[in-house]
């Protein structure tokens, strides 16, 4: 693989830069759900991107809503001014949302709705007098985007050795239990007894110095782990006992992924707080959002005097009037197509069944799935001489797939769009791939 461009100035985000760039994979085109290669040669996109292209690329529909846009209107400040297609994408978007989460935030990416919806939190807590709520809980191997409280309830290790002092924070334990739960379809039987160690962790900060929980109901980066059975509602209850905001991540979940608008939905858990964006517009234009529920705004907005400030955030590019176009043109996609829940029939169950064929690819340890996401991992063995994962994702690539890696696991997302004979083709690379590194 090569290419002609230099490409020293360009520092690329989580990528091993060097090892790239001495063999770099370019990308030149897309369309559905492929990509081209400069070489010209065809990749089936199994990641849908980054867990974001969920009705498939080159979709002309948004290309043409963006276009119009930018002639229309490309730019207004937020700050005190408005636009229409900012108040209609919101109205457009919390028809998906729960019944009681009716407020939206806009930010550019899912790390600021992360950084958005904890900094709504302590207002809330500040607001009705709790001040002595500042506190966050977060998870083992979850991730929450790049930016410091993102990185604070975030449980990656290597995203925040280095990078402290963090916000003041502490851990659930994951619910990553391949020795009880291997091989599950859907959510695992075995884990709501986790939930518990919540309880531990309030009983141990004490709930007045808790503001709010964050949790993303499956773990994506972290290794693609579903919530066991009842994790959730359990959540939810003990919050509540305890006077404490739940807050979902559905950067991933969110927008069908799961086979319905929202994890919330599909699992029938109403947080306090929804973080949003890669499929809010189809990941073609940098957009995401906080979901609030209609009591937590009230709070903050009704206690400042009108005319005043009532929360001090806020982005430049909060409901640019450009990706709010993307973003309403994905959402007549998503809607006149049944994308949405697309995942929870036929092709989810096609998914998993040829998915979990992979049981007796070399050191498959366990295989995962819910909705068109999946996983699997291997045994430890094979990672003796360090990590496989890039070398997987490159034996991959090299067959025609895209897929993610994170250490032994390999994980797929493919657009909502994936047919059949796609999840066919992916499931051949990737025992391939297998016998080749480890068979
Ligand atoms: N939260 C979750 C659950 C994510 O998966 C991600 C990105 N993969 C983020 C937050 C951060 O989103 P972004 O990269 O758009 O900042």
């Amino acid at each position: 693989m090569s290419t002609n461009t230099n490409m020293d100035a360009f520092w690329m985000p989580f990528t091993a830069n060097r090892d790239f760039k001495s063999d770099p994979r370019i990308i030149e085109r897309a369309e559905g759900v492929m990509y081209y290669t400069n070489e010209g040669q065809e990749i089936l996109d199994a990641t849908a991107g980054l867990w974001c292209v969920n009705a498939g690329h080159g979709r002309s529909e948004i290309a043409d809503a963006v276009s119009k846009q930018l002639l229309e209107l490309d730019y207004a400040s937020p700050f005190n001014f408005g636009h229409d297609i900012g108040f209609e994408f919101a109205n457009r978007l919390i028809k998906h949302t729960p019944a009681q989460l009716n407020k939206v935030f806009f930010t550019n990416s899912g790390s600021e709705a992360v950084e958005s919806a904890l900094k709504i939190a302590l207002q809330y807590q500040k607001s009705r007098g709790k001040a002595g709520k500042t506190k966050f809980l977060g998870r083992e191997l979850a991730y929450h985007g790049v930016n410091f409280g993102g990185i604070s309830v975030g449980g990656l290790t290597p995203n925040r050795v280095g990078f402290g002092p963090l916000l003041p924070v502490d851990h659930l334990p994951h619910t990553l239990d391949i020795a009880n739960n291997a091989f599950s379809k859907g959510l695992p039987e075995q884990g709501i007894d986790k939930a518990e160690a919540l309880e531990q962790l309030i009983h141990f900060h004490g709930a007045d110095t808790i503001a709010a929980v964050i949790i993303e109901p499956m773990s994506g980066a972290g290794g693609v782990i579903m919530p066991p059975q009842g994790y959730l509602k359990r959540m939810r209850e003990i919050c509540d006992q305890h006077d404490i905001l739940l807050i979902f991540d559905e950067v991933i979940t969110g927008w069908g992924r799961l086979g319905a608008a929202f994890a919330s939905e599909e699992f029938d858990v109403v947080p306090d707080m929804i973080t949003s964006a890669k499929g809010i517009t189809n990941g073609v234009i940098p957009l995401g959002a906080v979901f609030v529920k209609d009591e937590i705004h009230d709070q903050i907005v009704n206690n400042v005097a009108v005319g005043g400030i009532e929360f001090y955030h806020g982005y430049t590019y909060s409901a640019h009037p450009v990706a709010c176009a993307a973003g309403l043109a994905t959402l007549d996609i998503y809607e006149r197509e049944g994308l949405l829940t697309r995942a929870a029939g036929d092709i989810g169950t096609h998914f998993e069944k040829e998915l979990h064929n992979l049981k007796d690819a070399p050191k498959v340890i366990d295989v995962r799935n819910y909705g068109l996401v999946g996983a699997i991992q291997f045994d430890p063995s094979v990672a003796a001489n360090g990590p496989i994962g890039l070398d997987f994702q490159k034996g991959c690539y090299k067959r025609g797939v895209m897929v993610r890696t994170m250490g032994n696991i390999v994980a797929f997302s493919p657009p909502l769009t994936i047919e059949a004979n796609h999840i066919d083709r992916l499931v051949n690379v990737l025992r391939e791939t297998a016998e080749d590194m480890f068979g």
